[in-house]
């Protein structure tokens, strides 16, 4: 199991992650330095993207990360360059895109054939595929250990899961009789969905991971292949729950069709809504049980941010009980892609990011300061 940085990755984060056992995906340099910087090793990282510079291929290599995921054929010249450099064989798996068109928004759909990540599925004689393995062959600093591939993300069945093992079982069976080339890790991916409303548990993870691997075990028994060693790299699902943001109201503003509640931050800390219309549960934080506020026009209650923008929804339609200025309200299930997809938009400070465990709290992450706002900048 490795998860997947880019959904919430600080120092106190990969620490956490490693003291679980898990391994790690990073996707950037500045991830893997992170990771590093908190005692990470790098045997346990993968290094992920589809446009990894070379100065993050070199990087990759010289830290000894675990296995590079090759999202091009042209990565294998520039790992082989540096690996030679380094003395040292990397591993690699190469990711290819599956073909299936996963259930849900597309902006977080990855496994379709005309995806930007990846190479397709497809082991045709002179296909992306098959030239990348011949060519991966030819590279002694290069050991290609397998495939990858991720389907989508916010999944909450388990066809899409399936459907790509299948399609994946037929390619390693054809590349096994075309190039004898035997697949011994399969990366399965991510995107085991992430609760919404907190009075609907997340699923199990056998909920994803048992038909995945009947399919795949029984896959390989009647296709006579190895079954691989399989790993499955989830982000929301570890940390989407995880996280709750608390927001500050600054006013309420009711208007004859609709109730606006307007807080202390918004889609600088949480670009969700705005990106792909990402749903979420608020609550007054001291009134928790408390009746739902329903205005006496009719009208829906929208909970928005300071931005400076129309699109700066936290909850469009929200149920939360009746808040005034300087109530604070919580956010839950936000642990996932909101403080990684922070900005500093309309120069606000990013929140601090608090742990708590057993009634104790302790802040990993501090607030930004108005100096971090404008740090490095010359006039
Ligand atoms: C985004 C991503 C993941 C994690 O997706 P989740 O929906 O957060 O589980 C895993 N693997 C790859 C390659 C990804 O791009």
């Amino acid at each position: 199991m490795r998860y997947a940085g880019k959904a919430f990755l600080i120092r106190a984060m990969a620490k956490l992650i490693h003291d679980e056992g898990i391994g790690l995906d990073v996707v950037s340099e500045g991830e893997l330095y992170t990771a590093l910087s908190a005692g990470f090793p790098p045997s346990d990282i993968e290094m992920n993207g589809n446009a990894k510079s070379r100065r993050e291929i070199q990087y990759s290599v010289d830290s000894g990360v675990g296995r590079i995921i090759v999202d091009h054929p042209d990565e294998l010249k520039t790992i082989e360059e540096y690996a030679e450099k380094a003395g040292r064989v990397q591993r690699v798996m190469i990711r290819v895109a599956p073909g299936v068109d996963a259930h849900t928004h597309k902006y977080i759909a990855t496994g379709s054939t005309d995806s930007k990540f990846g190479v397709p599925a497809d082991s045709r004689e002179g296909s992306m595929l098959t030239e990348a393995i011949r060519f991966a062959r030819t590279c002694p600093h290069i050991d290609m250990t397998g495939l990858h591939f991720h389907v989508g993300s916010q999944l909450f069945e388990t066809e899409d899961f399936t459907k790509s093992v299948e399609v994946i079982l037929r390619l390693m069976k054809s590349l096994k009789d075309n190039l004898n080339f035997t697949t011994h890790e399969l990366n399965m991916g991510g995107g085991f969905g992430a609760v919404i409303n907190p009075s609907i548990p997340a699923m199990k993870s056998e909920f994803y991971t048992e038909p995945m691997m009947k399919t795949l075990v029984d896959g390989c028994k009647s296709y006579g292949l190895e079954i691989p060693c399989a790993i499955l790299e989830p982000g929301r699902w570890i940390i989407s729950e995880a996280g709750i943001t608390l927001y500050t109201v600054e006013n309420v503003r009711e208007l004859p069709e609709i109730t606006y509640i307007a807080v202390n931050g918004g889609m600088s800390d949480n670009p969700r809504y705005a990106l792909y219309q990402a749903e979420y549960n608020a609550v007054k934080i001291d009134d928790v049980d408390g009746e739902i506020y329903r205005p006496s026009n009719g009208g829906k209650v929208s909970i928005v941010g300071k931005c400076c923008e129309s699109g700066d929804i936290l909850i469009d339609d929200a149920e939360i009980q009746r808040v005034k200025a300087g109530d604070v309200i919580a956010l839950y299930n936000t642990g996932a892609y909101t403080f990684s997809m922070s900005s500093t938009y309309n120069c606000l400070p990013r929140p601090a990011v608090v742990f708590v465990e057993n009634g104790e709290a302790k802040v990993v992450a501090e607030r930004q300061s108005l100096e971090d706002i404008i740090r490095g900048q010359s006039v």
